[in-house]
């Protein structure tokens, strides 16, 4: 390969000098693993990424010994690392430019800490306003300590759970808190793709050591959204576990959130990985029926929004997984009132929501498979269940098998889910959900009985 001079344009874009940037930074790490010490820095550390075009990377250097000496010797392995990084072939120019000035280094002088900081932080976002429930409370107990006695406490702090239960929120909840009683202190929060962000640009800019400067500066790192690193090149991986290894080691508190817990995070960096079990982790679930109930009425009364129970109870029921949701119905309920100039009531809320995805995931549930769930639990064959028998149980689970088709099949007609029991009035169904409502509101082991058959059934 024989690069040419000429091809150098002499402006190049922004973001060519970024990939370049990440590109060479990533073959850099990955060969100085292979390579001895007192030879890599001699042909690596005089390299300079200049450009990279989606097919080409252009890399120059100062002394023309050391550029025929990476293309005789390294050249492969170079290419090799590159096309790994780029996830494509990458053909390799070196470029022989002599004269160039070296910028000066920066030093890793502490900067201050920033006002800005604060701005990313929801004000909103407290513990006051977290309702804990069973999914909760133990995430919700290891932050307020966190945030209490940072530091003190297990370090790091993992919280993990699903999208929409809360862990930005607490997360949040230790800055505000910190912000308030320990002002001096400086909180950083920081979503893992901004911080990753961040990176590359600085890498881009040479101004790692600064960036590095301002993190290594920070009492309390809360770092949300781990998972998007982990697909991430060894090499962001690697200055995160840095950054925390330091941070960890000046006793400074590290939170950090994540959708999934570390160990299935399968391309997380085992050091990382490792860190993280050393700490507490803790996970938050989807709330459960009371926590979904109570969340509500805080939101409807935050909103000075007048929702009567049973709306807050078809809301709770209907949506299962999410907080965010519960709180998006609120919002459309509310605007809906508004423009019919109506307050809010079941009728509404059943129109109003009509289009909002119910959460029923995956694909459809079956009135079979509800039978077999309801019969194993109950301990009433399908037969009883489908015939008219009046006993006690069996009306019971007939009861259950009707709810649970309601709630879970939205395609299904009333008129569908009676005759799939052998009835042929609807009113039966609204009749069995009636009273499966009145007893799960009396037995709340019955409630949690039927929650776990529509999670079971859902999944
Ligand atoms: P995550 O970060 O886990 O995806 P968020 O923290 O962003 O979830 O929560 C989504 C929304 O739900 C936020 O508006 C948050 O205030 C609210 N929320 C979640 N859990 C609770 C809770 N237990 N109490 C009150 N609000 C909650
Ligand atoms: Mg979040």
């Amino acid at each position: 390969m024989q690069p040419e001079a000429s091809k150098l344009p002499d402006s190049q874009t922004e973001q060519e000098n970024i990939d370049a940037a990440v590109i060479w930074q990533s073959v850099y790490d990955t060969l100085s693993r292979s390579i001895p010490a007192n030879f890599f820095n001699i042909f690596f550390d005089s390299v300079k990424a200049k450009k990279y075009d989606g097919n080409q990377l252009l890399l120059s250097v100062e002394n023309d010994k050391i550029v025929n000496h990476l293309r005789n010797r390294y050249l492969d392995k170079i290419e090799e690392a590159a096309s790994h990084t780029a996830g494509k072939s990458v053909k390799i120019a070196l470029l022989h430019e002599p004269g160039q000035v070296e910028p000066a280094r920066e030093s890793l002088t502490a900067a201050a800490p920033s006002d800005l900081d604060k701005i990313s932080i929801n004000p909103k976002y407290t513990f006051d306003r977290f309702i804990r429930g069973p999914s909760n409370e133990h995430a919700y107990a290891a932050a307020l300590s966190a945030a209490e006695n940072p530091s003190d406490y297990h370090n790091p702090l993992y919280i993990y759970g699903n999208v929409g239960v809360g862990k930005t929120h607490l997360m949040m909840a230790i800055a505000n808190q910190l912000i308030a009683n320990k002002p001096s202190y400086h909180v950083k929060y920081s979503p893992a793709e901004t911080f990753q962000n961040e990176l590359y640009d600085a890498i881009a800019r040479k101004s790692v050591n600064s960036l590095k400067a301002r993190y290594r500066n920070i009492d309390v790192l809360l770092f949300d959204d781990i998972q998007f690193i982990a697909e991430r090149a060894n090499y962001i991986q690697e200055e995160i576990f840095h950054l925390f290894n330091f941070l960890y080691q000046q006793k400074k508190q590290i939170v950090i959130s994540g959708d999934r817990p570390p160990q299935q995070l399968a391309t997380l960096h085992d050091r990382l990985q490792s860190r993280f079990q050393s700490g507490l982790i803790v996970d938050i679930k989807a709330p459960n029926f009371e926590t979904r109930l109570a969340i509500l009425q805080r939101k409807a009364s935050e909103m000075n929004l007048s929702v009567p129970m049973e709306v807050h109870k078809y809301l709770a029921a209907r949506f299962t997984q999410h907080v965010r949701i519960l709180e998006a119905a609120l919002i459309k309920l509310q605007f809906t009132s508004q423009l019919e100039k109506h307050p809010i009531d079941l009728q509404m809320t059943k129109i109003a929501l009509r289009d909002m995805p119910s959460e029923t995931i995956g694909q459809q549930v079956s009135i079979d498979e509800i039978l077999r769930v309801v019969s194993r639990t109950f301990h009433v064959n399908e037969d009883e269940i489908k015939g008219s028998s009046r006993v006690e149980n069996i009306v019971l689970a007939r009861h259950a098998c009707m709810y649970l088709a309601k709630n879970l099949i939205p395609t299904m007609s009333l008129k569908g889910i009676a005759e799939a029991f052998g009835k042929t009035d609807h009113t039966t169904v609204m009749h069995a959900e009636k009273k499966m409502m009145e007893l799960m509101d009396k037995d709340n082991s019955l409630r949690v009985q039927i929650e776990e058959l529509s999670n079971e059934l859902k999944f």
